[in-house]
């Protein structure tokens, strides 16, 4: 197995490094995700799929109770304040137009609208087919016709209150498909339901979180330290635990601390009705727990070199149209595409893709861990709150896309990674949402260090 020692040499940023990146990538991130049609609304099975590993009765949560742990006495408080509310997905869906529609590339909205000066064209996917690279179970694979279009920027991610049994059985369940003791298993069948919920695989989990805190100290003092190797912070850097296995539950503890990021940086003050930063939330979940910090930028390190990798089939020539039929806005669109990509590529390889899956017992693992993310992304429908949902189904589409550019396509130009539209969608906002949350959290930090400066 590849040593610890190796990922840091061949996988090597500060947490400087990344901060000082994203000061560039951020603008153009926003600029892209915000302000553009293609890259601002997503279409996904919100609503038709049921959860595939627990029927609701076994604690899935999209009831008022499972808010009632973090909303006390939820009945007092204003409606629009409830969980169940705060959850709810705002402004118009638009249905899937299906093939047959597809391919007469209708010039207007079929139903509902998508907000001003969309054209449809901009919002329709041409390819919905399943592709056995594939991280992610793509939402609506091997179907036409099914899939809402979302507006991203009328739902952002924040608190909605959901919590309690229910959130906490998507995340243990989430967690336990990191648990790689068995040396082979079918596909989309690791979960077996509640019963195995509470067997071995439980307390591996806990093994793992024990192992993280015992790290937490040398967390502490290699953070202090920026320009120590941001990957040597995993926190789980066992001698007996190969680097794809690490690499795995880093991506979802990452994507995990930048949900967090989010819910407590956008909070609801339920006594004066703001959404205002809430600092305890962020010190509870995140700030004592330095090593999800670390996952948190190991993701953003991850999807830098997605992005960066990516980059140059992006540009005139290449697959990629943005938009069919409107020429400016496809010129417009791809030039916003572009300047994230620059910046992404502005600093030397910081994740090396090319050590993974290759010695000890790597090569036997990659098919495991391509079938264990894509668990991960079907337990996206047993998430219960719309909002969560949305944005749990296109970060896991995100991760699950850079995986793919990462390990399913080599470094030379003939090797072109074609993603559907709704892959590329949710990469560019995981990434945002990434960016984002780092620098969240460079303020929260500050707000901890220095209350009384920190605005
Ligand atoms: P949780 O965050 O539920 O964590 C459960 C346990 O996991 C913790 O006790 C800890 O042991 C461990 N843990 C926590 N963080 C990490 C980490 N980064 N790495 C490793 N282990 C960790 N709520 C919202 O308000 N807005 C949202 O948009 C939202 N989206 C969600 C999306 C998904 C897919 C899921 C499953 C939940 C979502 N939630 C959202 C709920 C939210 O994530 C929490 O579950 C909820 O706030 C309750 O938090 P908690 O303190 O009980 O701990």
């Amino acid at each position: 197995a590849i040593s610890p020692t190796a990922i840091v040499s061949d996988a090597c940023a500060s947490y400087s490094t990344l901060e000082r990146l994203n000061r560039n990538v951020k603008p153009a991130l926003d600029d892209l995700t915000q302000t553009t049609d293609f890259f601002s609304y997503y279409r996904l099975n919100l609503f038709s799929n049921t959860c595939p590993f627990w029927s609701d009765e076994n604690g899935m949560c999209g009831n008022i109770a499972c808010a009632v742990e973090t909303l006390d006495n939820e009945e007092d408080i204003p409606e629009v304040w409830r969980a169940s509310e705060l959850g709810k997905l705002e402004g118009p869906l638009a249905e899937h137009p299906g093939k047959q529609v597809q391919k007469e590339k209708p010039k207007k909205p079929l139903q509902g609208s998508l907000g001003e000066n969309v054209g449809e064209s901009c919002v329709v996917d041409y390819d919905d087919e399943c592709d056995e690279r594939d991280y992610c179970v793509p939402d609506d694979a091997g179907t036409t016709g099914k899939g809402e279009y979302v507006s991203l920027l009328r739902n952002p991610e924040r608190f909605t209150g959901y919590a309690g049994d229910g959130a906490r059985q998507v995340w243990d369940a989430i967690y336990r498909e990191n648990c790689f003791q068995r040396s082979s298993f079918p596909q989309s069948a690791s979960l077996g339901g509640p019963a195995q919920a509470r067997g071995p695989a439980a307390m591996d989990f806990k093994a793992v979180m024990e192992a993280a805190g015992r790290k937490e100290v040398l967390e502490q003092e290699r953070q202090q330290n920026p320009l120590t190797p941001f990957v040597a912070k995993t926190g789980l850097e066992h001698e007996d635990e190969c680097l794809e296995k690490r690499v795995f539950y880093r991506v979802i503890s990452g994507m995990h601390a930048s949900i967090s990021t989010h819910l407590c940086w956008d909070f609801l003050n339920q006594t004066t009705g703001q959404w205002q930063p809430n600092v305890a939330c962020y010190v509870n979940r995140l700030h004592n727990h330095p090593e999800r910090i670390s996952n948190l930028y190991f993701n953003y390190a991850l999807l830098t070199r997605a992005i960066a990798k990516l980059g140059p089939h992006l540009g005139e020539g290449g697959p990629y149209t943005f938009c069919t039929g409107d020429h400016d806005q496809d010129a417009e669109t791809r030039a916003k595409v572009l300047a994230v990509t620059e910046n992404a590529s502005s600093v030397p390889q910081i994740f090396d893709e090319n050590i993974m899956f290759k010695n000890g017992e790597g090569p036997s693992l990659k098919e495991d861990f391509r079938n264990r993310f894509r668990n991960v992304s079907r337990l996206m429908d047993c998430v219960g709150c719309d909002k969560c949902r949305l944005w749990g189904k296109l970060q896991t589409a995100g991760y699950g896309t850079a995986l793919k550019v990462l390990f399913e396509f080599d470094n030379n130009n003939e090797d072109i990674p074609v993603l559907r539209r709704t892959e590329l969608v949710a990469l560019f906002n995981t990434y945002a949402r990434l960016s984002s949350s780092l620098a969240a959290i460079q303020k929260f930090r500050a707000m901890v260090e220095q209350p009384e400066t920190a605005t």
